[in-house]
C-alpha cells in the first residue's frame, strides 16, 4: 500500500492510494484535519510526506498512531540555564540568550561554511560558531530570543558555543530549553523531527479511546491515555515520564493478560474431545517399553492424559532438550486418543522431522495397533488419495506430516488430538488450521527444544500450561564442550579427522550463506569451498544452507543421514530436531554469533547415541564478553538454565520473537516485569469477572483485536 506514492506512480493518480485517500484527496490537501485520524497514513501528514514516510516505515510507523506511540528511548534534559556570565569553558552548557547578529563566511582552505552568532543577555557576550552545511541562517536573525545548549569553548575572542542547538523562546520548550524526547532514529529521521510531528498529533491523543476503563484506572492510579501519550512525549518532569511509561506498560500487560485468561475460560467453557484416561492403557504402553520412562517423562504424561480426560479441550507446552523422550510422551498421548475413538495428527516443520517423528512412533506403537500414516509434500498423489480418504473417514488413527497436513482438502472428523512439534517454526494460522481440521475443538500440545524461560511464562504464556522434561534419559552422555581459539584451529580440526577416521561424522556450523567482508564472519559457502580444498580433500562433505530450494535441502540431508558424507557444512538451517546417530561432532564457527539457545539446539544434534560426542565453538574474535557467553554454554548442559540466561543477556523481545508468537510488538512492556504482570492480571481477571465478553467497554473490545488470532477469540 504505502509503497505506491503519490509522485511517482501517476498511473494510480486517481486510484485509491491509501486506504480511504485517493491521490484527489492529497492534491486538495485535505490534510491535515485536526486532529488528525488516528489511522491515518503518516505520508499524509502535513510535513512529512512521501520520502519521509517511507523512511518512518522503517522504524515501523506507518500511521498517526504508530507516530503517537513512537516512543522517546531517554529525555535530553538542557532545562538547567547558565546565565552567559557564568558559563564555563569545555562543558556543555544552555543558555537563554538575544542574538544580536549573525553572518556566514566560507573558511578559507577548506571551503567550509561557517555561520558565526553573537548571543546576549544580560550585557555580557558570547560568541557562537556552525561548521558545515546549516540553515540556522534561516531560522535565526539579530533580535530573536532563543535557548541555546551545546559545548561552550575558549576561541580567539571569547567564550563561544559550538555547533549548539538551539530552539526559540515560546511558552513551551520542545527542543532546548527542556526535557526534550530522544527517539529511535534512522537516516533522515531525527529526533527534532520526530518531535515536531508527534507535537501537534497530541491533539488525536485526546480523541483515542482509552483502553483501560475508569475504575481500573482509578484503583490502579492510572494516567489517562492522553495524558499518558503528553508525559512520554513532552513530560513536565522524569517522574512524569516514567509514570505515563509504566501506564502505557500497565495497557499493554492488562490486554496480554486479558486476551490469555479470557481464551483460556473459554476452553474450560468449550466442549473439546474428552478422552477417558484408562490407566491400563497408560500401564501397558510403559511397560512396553524397552526402557523405564524418566519421572519427568511419567509426570508430563500423567499432565497430558488428566487435561485429554477433562471437559474442556487441552493447551499444553511440552518442553524439553533435544532427545528428552517427548516423541514418548506424545505417544502415549496418541495411544489414549486412538483408544478414546479418536484420531490424533503430528505436524513437524520438514519432511525430514516428519520422517523420524513417523519412525519413532511407529517403533513405539504400531504393537499396539496404531501404526502412523504419513502425509507429506513429496507424498505421490495416489498415496495421498488414500490417506485423504481414510483419514476422512475416520478410520487412520495417527497421521504424521507436514505442512500438507493442513491443505484444504484434508479433514479429520474425528481429531482428538493435535500435536505440533516445533512449534514456533509455524505460523499461528497454520497452527489454528490444524486444530480447525474437525468439527469439535480438539485437544492441542505443542512441543519444543527451545524452551521459553519460567520467567517469561507467566507473562506471555498466560494460557498454556506448561510440562518440563528437565533431565535425560539414564545413560546418555553429555556432549563434551570446548570454546577454541584461534590459533587452536589446527589441533581442532586434526581432532575432527580423527573422528571421522573412526566411521564418525561432523557437523560444520557457519553464520551466513555467502562471505561478507564487513561482518568478517565464516560464510557456509566459503567455508565448504576451503575444507574441500585445503583442510580435508580426503573426506566427503556436504553443503546445505536455506536458500536452497527445500527439495534439495532435503536430498543434501538426506545424503548425509544415510552416512554418504563425513562432513556437513551448514548455517543454521540444521538447527532443529535433526537425529543423525552417528554424527559425534559439533563444530560451530563464530560461536558468538549465535544465543545460547541456539547453540544448545546445534550441540543437541550430537550426542545421540552410546558414541562420546562434541562441541567445538569456534571463537571468530578475540571478545571478552563474547567468551563468556561461549563459557556459560561450555559449562551448563541445560536448555532450561541457558534460555534464562540467554534472555537475562539479550532481553525479552530478541529472544522470543514476539511476532512469532503472533503477538504486537510491545513498546513499553518489559515482559520480565512479573510484578507489572501481575497487577495487570488482576486487574483483568475482575475486569472479565464482571464482564466475560467485554460487550460492556467497546474501547476494550477493539484493542484486544490484536489479540482475536493468536488466543483464538474468534
Ligand atoms: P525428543 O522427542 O525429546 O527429542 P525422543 O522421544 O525422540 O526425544 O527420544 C529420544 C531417544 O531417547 C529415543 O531414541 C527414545 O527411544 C529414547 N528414550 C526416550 N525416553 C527414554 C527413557 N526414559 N529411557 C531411555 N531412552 C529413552
Ligand atoms: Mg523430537
Amino acid at each position: 500500500m504505502a509503497e505506491v506514492v503519490a509522485g511517482e506512480d501517476r498511473r494510480a493518480k486517481d486510484n485509491v492510494l491509501y486506504e480511504g485517500y485517493t491521490a484527489t484527496d492529497v492534491k486538495a490537501k485535505v490534510l491535515p484535519l485536526r486532529p488528525t485520524a488516528p489511522d491515518t497514513p503518516v505520508m499524509l501528514i502535513h510535513g512529512i510526506g512521501d520520502k519521509r514516510g517511507a523512511l518512518l516505515r522503517k522504524l515501523g510507523v506507518v500511521t498517526a498512531r504508530d507516530l503517537l506511540l513512537h516512543l522517546p528511548r531517554r529525555y535530553a534534559d538542557t532545562r538547567d540555564l547558565t546565565p552567559l556570565s557564568a558559563l564555563i569553558p569545555g562543558e556543555v552548557q544552555t543558555s537563554r540568550v538575544r542574538v544580536r547578529n549573525i553572518t556566514q563566511r566560507y573558511s578559507p582552505k577548506k571551503h567550509i561554511k561557517l555561520v558565526e552568532a553573537s548571543f546576549e543577555d544580560n550585557g555580557t557576550v558570547v560568541g557562537a560558531v556552525w561548521f558545515g552545511p546549516q540553515f540556522v541562517e534561516r531560522q535565526v536573525f539579530p533580535g530573536i530570543e532563543l535557548v541555546v545548549s551545546g559545548k561552550v569553548q575558549r576561541g580567539r575572542t571569547g567564550l563561544q558555543f559550538r555547533n549548539p542547538s538551539y530552539e526559540p523562546v515560546s511558552a513551551e520548550q520542545h527542543h532546548v530549553g527542556a526535557l526534550a524526547p530522544v527517539y529511535p532514529e534512522t537516516h533522515g529521521i531525527t529526533s527534532k523531527l520526530l518531535r515536531e510531528w508527534i507535537e501537534p498529533l497530541l491533539t488525536t491523543a485526546d480523541v483515542l479511546p482509552d483502553p483501560i476503563p475508569d475504575d481500573v484506572r482509578a484503583k490502579e492510579n492510572l494516567m489517562p491515555i492522553a495524558e499518558a501519550l503528553r508525559q512520554v512525549h513532552f513530560p513536565d518532569s522524569l517522574e512524569s515520564a516514567d509514570r505515563a511509561r509504566e501506564r502505557i506498560a500497565f495497557e499493554e500487560h492488562f490486554l496480554l493478560q486479558l486476551a490469555a485468561e479470557r481464551a483460556r475460560r473459554r476452553r474450560r467453557e468449550a466442549t473439546g474431545v474428552v478422552i477417558r484416561y484408562g490407566v491400563d492403557v497408560a500401564r501397558g504402553f510403559a511397560t512396553s517399553l524397552p526402557f523405564k520412562l524418566t519421572d519427568g517423562q511419567r509426570m508430563a504424561a500423567h499432565q497430558i492424559l488428566t487435561d485429554l480426560a477433562g471437559p474442556g479441550p487441552m493447551n499444553r507446552l511440552l518442553q524439553g532438550d533435544v532427545g528428552s523422550g517427548k516423541t514418548v510422551v506424545a505417544a502415549m498421548a496418541a495411544l489414549m486418543t486412538h483408544h478414546a475413538g479418536r484420531q490424533t495428527a503430528v505436524m513437524a516443520p520438514t519432511e525430514i522431522l516428519a520422517r523420524q517423528h513417523a519412525a519413532t512412533l511407529d517403533q513405539l506403537l504400531t504393537r499396539h495397533g496404531l501404526p502412523p500414516r504419513m502425509l507429506v509434500g513429496s507424498t505421490a498423489a495416489k498415496a495421498r488419495r488414500e490417506v485423504i480418504e481414510a483419514l476422512a473417514a475416520g478410520h487412520d488413527a495417527l497421521v504424521v506430516g507436514t505442512h500438507a497436513l493442513i491443505e484444504d482438502d484434508v479433514v479429520m472428523e474425528n481429531l482428538g488430538l493435535a500435536i505440533v512439534d516445533e512449534q514456533h517454526r509455524f505460523g499461528v494460522a497454520q497452527r489454528q488450521r490444524l486444530r480447525q481440521k474437525s468439527g469439535d475443538m480438539p485437544n492441542f500440545l505443542a512441543m519444543t527444544a527451545t524452551p521459553i524461560p519460567r520467567s517469561l511464562s507467566l507473562t506471555l504464556y498466560g494460557d498454556v500450561d506448561l510440562s518440563e522434561l528437565r533431565e535425560m534419559p539414564p545413560g546418555r552422555l553429555p556432549v563434551a564442550t570446548r570454546v577454541v581459539a584461534p590459533h587452536d584451529r589446527a589441533d581442532a580440526y586434526a581432532f575432527v579427522r580423527e573422528q571421522v577416521n573412526a566411521g564418525r561424522q561432523a557437523f560444520v556450523i557457519c553464520p551466513l550463506i555467502e562471505e561478507s567482508d564487513k561482518l568478517g564472519a565464516k560464510s557456509a559457502t566459503a567455508e565448504y569451498e576451503r575444507l574441500r580444498g585445503d583442510v580435508f580433500p580426503d573426506l566427503r562433505i556436504e553443503l546445505l544452507h536455506g536458500r536452497m530450494p527445500s527439495r534439495e535441502k532435503e536430498e543434501r540431508m538426506a545424503r548425509f543421514m544415510r552416512g554418504d558424507a563425513d562432513l556437513l557444512v551448514s548455517t543454521s538451517v540444521v538447527e532443529v530436531g535433526v537425529d543423525v546417530p552417528n554424527a559425534t561432532v559439533m563444530l560451530v564457527e563464530g560461536a558468538e554469533r549465535f544465543g545460547l539457545a541456539q547453540l544448545h539446539q546445534f550441540r543437541g544434534r550430537v550426542g545421540r547415541r552410546e558414541h562420546q560426542s562434541y562441541c567445538l565453538l569456534f571463537q571468530g574474535g578475540v571478545d571478552e564478553e563474547g567468551s563468556r557467553r561461549l563459557e556459560a554454554v561450555a559449562q551448563t548442559g541445560s536448555g532450561f538454565d541457558l534460555a534464562e540466561l540467554d534472555l537475562r543477556l539479550r532481553g525479552a523481545g530478541d529472544v522470543v520473537g514476539l511476532r512469532q508468537h503472533g503477538l504486537p510488538e510491545m513498546l513499553a512492556a518489559d515482559l520480565l516485569d512479573v510484578a507489572l504482570a501481575q497487577r495487570a492480571r488482576a486487574a483483568a481477571l475482575l475486569v472479565l469477572d464482571r464482564d466475560p465478553v467485554l460487550t460492556a467497554y467497546p474501547p476494550l473490545a477493539d484493542a484486544m483485536r490484536e489479540y482475536r488470532t493468536v488466543f483464538d477469540l474468534d
